[in-house]
């Protein structure tokens, strides 16, 4: 999965307002920021089957201390702390924080051939197959991203141009970059697939921007209307 990941974070704006677009794409999509600097180290691999799935060409073969059910809750765990420890949030955001970094492992179970590991040494895999069906993965995820970024959008509001159309170019690049990696070719090499991996970082940056220039909307429980 790639933008039902960024659409959890989109969505969980909502739970925990105090906590920044940011550090919402950084938590949902961890398991895939820290899974390139892995395989580049020789960690983790992966490698490169056109027709592995009708999805991807990505066969994960290792990768079980970005991507095991285990592994995930000990990052998310890091994340939460740090959040605690250095930007004094509330706890309530950093069990949203662990949330969302474990909301990645579902979906990737939802979307993966039986691939998931559970613990990091343990030899289960599991994984639902979605991405064994184009259609259904487009319907899906261009859902989910589609409503995600409605509930981000209503819950703040522009405080400039910066606010109003970064958020819009944001939202239109990462719908791009999702249709280039399903239509495009096949990547060349395992190498150039981490390096682009790694660029997913700006969009946490990105994100960070973004949501400095939006501010949160107070509505009425009754009317719904902004207050
Ligand atoms: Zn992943």
């Amino acid at each position: 999965m790639f933008i039902g990941h960024f659409a959890v974070a989109f969505a969980a704006k909502r739970t925990a307002p105090e906590l920044s677009l940011g550090t919402l794409f950084l938590a949902a999509q961890l398991a895939d920021l820290v899974w390139p600097t892995l395989v580049l180290l020789g960690v983790e691999a992966f490698e490169i089957k056109p027709g592995a799935t009708a999805v991807t060409p990505l066969e994960f073969t290792h990768y079980p201390w970005s991507h095991s059910l285990v592994a995930l809750v000990g990052w998310g765990f890091l994340l939460a702390i740090l959040w605690l420890v250095v930007r004094r949030g509330t706890p309530w955001a950093a069990l949203v924080i662990i949330g969302t970094v474990l909301s990645h492992w579902v979906l990737d179970v939802i979307s993966h051939r039986p691939d998931m590991p559970i613990t990091v040494g343990g030899a289960a895999r599991f994984g639902l197959g979605l991405w064994n069906s184009l259609p259904a993965t487009l319907a899906v995820e261009g859902i989910l991203f589609a409503l995600c970024v409605a509930l981000y959008a209503r819950a703040t509001k522009p405080l400039d141009g910066i606010g109003r159309w970064g958020l819009w170019t944001l939202v239109a690049f990462l719908a791009i970059a999702y249709l280039a990696t399903l239509f495009g070719p096949p990547p060349p090499s395992t190498a150039v697939v981490a390096w682009m991996a790694q660029a997913m970082w700006l969009l946490v940056a990105w994100a960070y921007w973004v949501d400095r220039h939006r501010a949160l909307i107070r509505r009425s429980a009754l009317t719904g209307r902004e207050i």
